[in-house]
């Protein structure tokens, strides 16, 4: 359940079930499905505020996926993902008239003009560098202070993915890299990306900051590492802990 674009939570508790809340509901709720593993989940946004009722709160997303329930909260991610795109789509960008939704599937559709709009997921390439022990980890200027991660940037029209990791490397921190590699991939819902993960090596240059992009970016040893994202939330967490396995793995 979303409030003015926050999770409502009670301690642990995000999923409701629909018994334990439809007395609080308004009349014109509406249930979006979120396809899930192993349960039934829909998504609902309210226009009203009713997490006094509920004994819960309203938290952001962020805070959510941050906290401590953060690793089981995916489904939230998602859910809030399937809201946005259904609250921006309302009306159709092509004619103006109203959109509705589709039946069998997930889209909005003008039966105007028949345009349809699927969910749109943004792809960015993340990519960790590597120059034997040491990884190269910037700190963006909308982190909070201390906090490093890997770099990171949206795949723009026409690139592959590689191209990306090339052109996001050489703009932000001036370095050359080959033998770049994809590793994994995370759905991150902020808002709506899909983080594609790579390993790339170092082949030469100095680190030289792009100031409107970066705070500051250096090579740090595996073993002696800055605050980084945890393996658990992020897929950059994901890339630096895999490649200190890999290295203690060379060392046993
Ligand atoms: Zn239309």
């Amino acid at each position: 359940m979303f409030y003015d674009y926050r999770v409502i939570v009670a301690g642990d508790q995000y999923i409701w079930k629909v018994n334990s809340i439809a007395s609080y509901l308004p009349d014109d709720s509406f249930f979006l499905l979120v396809e899930s593993s192993n349960q039934r989940v829909y998504a609902l946004d309210l226009n009203s505020d009713i997490s006094n009722s509920l004994s819960a709160e309203c938290l952001s997303l962020r805070n959510l996926i941050f906290s401590e329930i953060g690793t089981e909260s995916f489904i939230a991610g998602k859910a809030n993902q399937i809201v946005e795109w259904y609250k921006s789509h309302q009306y159709c960008g092509a004619c103006g008239g109203s959109n509705l939704p589709g039946e069998g599937q997930r889209v909005m559709h003008c039966p105007t003009c028949k345009t349809q709009y699927f969910p749109r997921i943004n792809p960015c390439a993340i990519v960790l560098i590597t120059r034997g022990r040491e990884i190269l980890l910037a700190r963006s200027s909308r982190f909070r202070s201390g906090f490093f991660s890997c770099l990171a940037g949206f795949i723009e029209i026409g690139e592959t993915a590689e191209c990306t990791v090339h052109r996001e490397i050489k703009e932000e921190v001036g370095i050359l890299v080959d033998n770049v590699r994809y590793i994994k991939s995370q759905s991150w819902p902020f808002p709506s990306q899909l983080m594609l993960g790579f390993h790339a090596d170092y082949v030469s240059g100095e680190i030289v900051v792009e100031p409107t992009e970066l705070e500051e970016a250096a090579w740090f040893d595996i073993a002696d590492l800055p605050s980084v994202p945890s393996a658990g939330i992020s897929v950059a967490g994901e890339l630096i802990q895999l490649y200190k396995e890999e290295i203690e793995r060379i060392k046993a």
